[in-house]
């Protein structure tokens, strides 16, 4: 028996707890239906002829399962699934590897400092919203996990989206995993997967990965060096774009990081479809600011030649940035000691000194602005607001700012292609005399594509660094955004001073 059925013809569910199957506005609904289902019934018509499906529990997992109503001499309406197998679906125990991963979802939340129970209902108006295990973040929010393992039909849980989008309405963050490839490559929720495991493992301390569903978000400058190819069109663009890649996660840390919201998740749209998964807050943040803010993407010249405009923001001069990727190892002279929490040893193939950069390039002349000696204090220029950063979090966006200009510098020495690629030319573009053309390029020598790989790594660090300091917790989170902007400009500031 089920309390509610899919009506296939009318396109509705109805719910037979309710008088009027909770459609007001159709009076008589059951008796019709009812009487209609009788009719067949006499005519000997086969129950998956009838147009009822069970509307609950079958058709949340994928399956279509016949039913025929039946009313109880007390008046009580029921439901009736053709199958047996359907109606064991409705009885049948949770599984030893669901259960498991309903302890480990709340041992993981109560070691991280958060609460949570399963099988919470809450109530929304007339209906509710059942969370097979709910974690109580922080700031109330609450992380709505729904864990779907091998139990459901051929095609998977059905009324994701709508389920999805319905808790999230009502403020439970929808969390969706699976031990199921075919699940985990649908984009209805932000599914995550792990592996087919059995409970006793499931259930044990040790790690457990997420092997889908949680991706780091690559940013990049599109330009004839960019590793991807442009997602607008056939030619570079000169905007900044976003490549999400998969990282693996554990699963105690996912928990944990969703409910207190250092994991979020988002929506990539591309030109043929939606995809969703879920991201550091720091790439969510990052992605906003590529959206919303002009000084991360600056205005470009379509001119990527060597010595010709920067990427970068025109006070992060290119002599002061190479050279500054090897400062961390700070000379004992040096006025300020540069603090950076997860400090790396400095990128070892990369040349110190600018001389030695592997020319074309021509030898960039150094400003010689010392940034850790112009920074000491800070002084906000033509900004309403002022913010006490800290200084190891002012030293971390110089670093970060210095790092990138010596990556972009880098990159002007390496062939515009990754993959040895042919040469092109192109046509003349309207209002310019510039012809683009490039010639045929090697591809990167493995040392070059470790190099960038490399700075890559450090750029992430350093951005991670920056965006989690625990002074953001200090700023309102209404000056949150300001402050960062703030930040990003604090050194240019210090410099126009000194
Ligand atoms: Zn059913
Ligand atoms: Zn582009």
């Amino acid at each position: 028996m089920a309390n509610v059925v899919w009506h296939e013809k009318l396109r509705i569910h109805l719910d037979l707890t309710r008088d009027d199957l909770g459609h007001e506005g159709l009076p008589g609904l059951w008796d019709t239906i009812y009487a209609t289902d009788r009719l067949y019934a006499a005519r000997s018509v086969p129950v998956s002829q009838r147009g009822l499906q069970c509307g609950g529990v079958c058709q949340e997992a994928g399956v279509v399962a016949w039913m025929h109503l039946r009313l109880r001499a007390n008046g009580r309406r029921e439901a009736v699934h053709e199958k047996a197998e359907d109606e064991a679906r409705h009885t049948t125990p949770m599984s030893d590897e669901h259960k498991a991963y309903q302890e480990r979802i709340l041992l993981a939340a109560t070691a991280g400092g958060f609460g949570g129970d399963c099988e919470v209902r809450t109530r929304v108006g007339r209906s509710w919203i059942q969370t097979d295990t709910l974690v109580e973040g922080a700031d109330g929010r609450r992380i709505g996990w729904e864990v779907q393992l091998s139990t459901a039909g051929e095609h998977g849980p059905r009324s994701v989206r709508a389920r999805a989008s319905k808790a999230a309405k009502h403020g439970i963050v929808p969390a969706w995993h699976t031990d199921r490839a075919d699940y985990a490559q649908r984009s209805d929720t932000q599914w995550t997967r792990s592996n087919n495991l059995p409970a006793h493992v499931i259930a044990k301390a040790g790690d457990l990965r997420v092997v889908s569903g949680f991706r780091a978000l690559d940013f990049w400058h599109c330009g004839v060096r960019a590793l991807y190819p442009c997602p607008n069109g056939a030619r570079r663009c000169g905007k900044h774009h976003v490549t999400p890649k998969p990282r693996d996660v554990l699963f105690d840390d996912l928990v944990r990081k969703t409910a207190a919201g250092e994991i979020v998740p988002i929506e990539h749209r591309t030109a043929s479809k939606t995809h969703r998964f879920w991201v550091t807050s720091t790439d969510r943040d990052r992605l906003e600011d590529l959206r919303s803010d002009d000084t991360v993407v600056p205005p470009l010249s379509d001119k990527d030649v060597p010595g010709g405009a920067s990427a970068n923001r025109p006070t992060c001069r290119p002599a002061a940035a190479v050279t500054a990727l090897a400062r961390p190892v700070a000379t004992p002279s040096e006025p300020l000691k540069v603090t950076i929490p997860c400090q790396m040893p400095p990128i070892p193939s990369l040349p110190a000194v600018p001389a030695t950069v592997p020319a074309p390039s021509p030898a960039p002349t150094a400003s010689g602005v010392s940034f850790a000696s112009s920074m000491r204090t800070y002084v906000p220029f033509g900004v309403p607001k002022t913010f006490p950063f800290p200084q190891d979090l002012l030293d971390a966006q110089v670093a970060l700012d210095e790092t990138r200009a010596a990556s972009e510098e880098y990159a002007k020495t390496l062939p515009w292609s990754a993959e040895p690629m042919p040469g092109w030319e192109s046509d003349k573009q309207l209002h310019s005399t510039y012809v683009s053309a490039k010639p045929d390029s090697p591809g990167y020598t493995e040392e070059q594509a470790a190099e960038v790989s490399r700075f890559r790594a450090r750029l992430l660090e350093l951005s991670i660094t920056v965006s989690t300091h625990s002074f953001w917790d200090s700023v309102a989170a209404s000056d949150r955004v300001e402050a960062r902007m703030v930040l990003k400009h604090a050194h240019e500031s210090a410099e126009d001073e000194a």
